[in-house]
């Protein structure tokens, strides 16, 4: 009997991670409704965002192109 439990158990975790809840603020432990996983910090922190300065900013991302239609 070899049920693939721990995927599953994974499975469960990740969906219940990326659901909204309340969750603590990795910068001032504070809890915040957390939107997703990836919502880790609280608004407050995200206000200041000191700690986005240091990550580097993706360039050319969101760039428009021009009018122009080349061929
Ligand atoms: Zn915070």
């Amino acid at each position: 009997m070899t049920h693939d439990i721990l995927s599953e158990v994974a499975a469960r975790l990740r969906t219940r991670l990326d659901v909204p809840a309340i969750r603590s603020c990795l910068r001032c432990a504070t809890r915040f409704h957390s939107e997703g996983f990836n919502e880790r910090i609280c608004r407050r922190c995200k206000a200041s965002a000191s700690w986005l300065s240091s990550v580097p900013s993706a360039d050319g991302r969101a760039r428009r192109r021009s009018g122009r239609s080349s061929g």
